[in-house]
């Protein structure tokens, strides 16, 4: 019998036994998709028929002794900006409603290709643009910790639905923070991937030279197993890394010992401090304190640029979104409006009005900003000046990486905040990020892994472990350190102590 609270790589093994099959599994998912998510809304389309299909053709597999990975069978949520063939693909905006892409996204593709069931399309801030997930056109997705809170963004959907035990499994999408932000608000695992490293192929595009797709997750282990299906190289994105990658699951059951002999850890100097939430620093010390039991050697790095790295974002982002969502113009798929009291409109009035009524006031904010900063004369200024602060913060990360193996710092600056607390002031929302942007500015793979309940709330908080390019094997190694050594000290897992989820249903096991 299998439970909807086991991890994946426990429903993995369940599955091998002859305990359950990928059909019971799926159904257990939908039931409880169908029990919580009115409450939760993580999910934007649940494909249970679809789900239930690729399940029996599991069970078949398994069968004839023919499995396509060691995840064949484990059913999974993916982020509404990867495109899926035959199921509506949004970004969390009016303007793409209705649409059905032809086409999957590599990562959809290897989905399919290893054998994990798709539940359905999540929740997320309208074009990945948010770290609350109110920003999305079709309503908010609240935290399964408590509904009165967002559960982080843009990938809300992602981490509610694995917080929730709506999904083992989730796929998000990391442009500044939106797989490793939702994960530390939820009490859940997100991995921002080195840049390259999984295909952005069918990735609606936020920006460009910043947006990562990666697992979203309960424990190290289930997240480094993900990795394992869906990274690699892809000849359809001209930035996928042409390497061989180490085994990300090894990496993790090797951490896993919970021994940090010899290892170098890094403390941000400038992501701490003042302005940060007193229980989120407590737990990150604690932690800290952890890893240094654990026999690793701690000190403090600085990285100077780092406190530059939200403006130079904040411009590069918006110039990159302006020029992708140039595309959505109503000519060729989704949202199309007409302007009102104009016979025969033209293309470029069919344009404004469709742009107008399609997208949001985040999205309409970053695309007038990032018009403007790339407009002539303004170029330099702006544009030029934030890709030479991106230039610095990489050679920080270089620096620091010269003297440590892995960076830390707390994931986020507070625990979640409530719905509508900061939907009306931009600065106070962009600062969510704060701790996660560097990362995207320079390529460098993190993760978040839960560390505890801030004493203010009793809400969850993340720890962050950065790594250099290429080098994702140790956030995966340190990752599960961490989490095996706290997991010592709670007892189990943080989920377990999750109160909205207890009054939203009980476990199917
Ligand atoms: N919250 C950040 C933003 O709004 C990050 C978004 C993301 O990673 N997609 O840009």
């Amino acid at each position: 019998m299998s439970s909807i609270r086991q991890t994946a790589a426990e429903m993995a093994a369940a599955l091998a036994a002859g305990e359950t099959t990928s059909v019971e599994l799926t159904r257990q998912h939908l039931d409880r998709i169908g029990a919580v998510d009115t409450d939760v809304h993580a999910f934007l389309h649940v494909d249970a028929e679809g789900a239930l299909a690729q399940a029996a053709e599991s069970d078949a597999r398994r069968a004839r002794g023919e499995l396509l990975s060691p995840l064949d069978g484990v059913p999974i949520a993916v982020k509404d900006v990867l495109t899926t063939t035959g199921l509506p693909t949004t970004c969390g905006s009016r303007i793409l409603e209705g649409w059905v892409p032809p086409y999957d996204a590599t990562v959809v593709a290897r989905l399919k290709a290893a054998g994990l069931p798709i539940l359905g399309k999540t929740n997320m801030d309208e074009f990945a643009m948010g770290s609350s997930t109110e920003h999305s056109a079709y309503g908010p997705t609240r935290n399964p910790w408590d509904l009165d809170r967002i559960p982080g963004g843009s990938g809300g959907g992602s981490a509610a639905a694995v917080a929730a035990f709506e999904a083992p499994l989730a796929i998000g999408t990391d442009t500044g923070g939106s797989i490793r932000q939702p994960g530390a608000v939820t009490g859940t695992v997100g991995v921002k991937p080195t840049y390259g490293g999984v295909s952005r192929y069918g990735l609606v595009a936020l920006a460009n030279s910043l947006d990562q797709a990666g697992p979203v997750t309960r424990t190290v282990l289930d997240a480094a197993m993900l990795h394992d299906v869906i990274g690699g190289h892809d000849p359809k994105d001209s930035t996928s890394i042409d390497q061989e990658w180490p085994s990300f699951t090894d990496a993790a059951r090797e951490g896993a010992s919970g021994d940090m002999t010899g290892v170098k850890v890094g403390v941000i100097t400038e992501l701490a401090g003042d302005g940060w939430q007193p229980g989120v620093m407590a737990r990150f010390s604690e932690s800290v304190d952890l890893l240094v039991e654990a026999g690793a050697e701690v000190v403090e790095v600085s990285c100077p640029s780092f406190v530059h790295a939200m403006a130079a974002y904040y411009l590069i982002l918006p110039a990159e979104a302006s020029s992708n969502l140039a595309k959505f113009d109503a000519m060729r798929y989704g949202l199309r409006v007409l302007p009102e009291g104009v016979d025969n409109p033209s293309a470029e009035e069919v344009m404004r009005a469709s742009r107008d009524a399609g997208f949001g006031d985040e999205v309409k904010r970053r695309i007038i900003l990032g018009t403007y900063a790339l407009s002539s004369g303004y170029y330099d200024a702006y544009y030029g000046q934030a890709q030479k602060v991106r230039t610095l913060i990489s050679r920080d990360f270089e620096a620091a990486f010269e003297k440590v193996d892995v960076l830390v710092s707390p994931t986020a600056p507070t625990t979640a905040f409530r719905l509508g607390e900061k939907l009306d002031d931009p600065i106070a929302m962009y600062l969510n990020d704060l701790a996660t942007i560097p990362a995207n500015l320079s390529g460098v793979p993190g993760i978040s892994v839960p560390s505890g309940l801030a004493d203010e709330d009793d809400l969850p908080t993340g720890f962050q472990v950065l790594a250099p390019a290429l080098a994702d094997d140790r956030v995966y190694r340190v990752g599960a350190a961490l989490e095996a050594l706290l997991a010592k000290r709670w007892g189990g897992s943080l989920l377990d102590r999750a109160p909205a989820l207890a009054e939203t249903g009980g476990t199917h096991a």
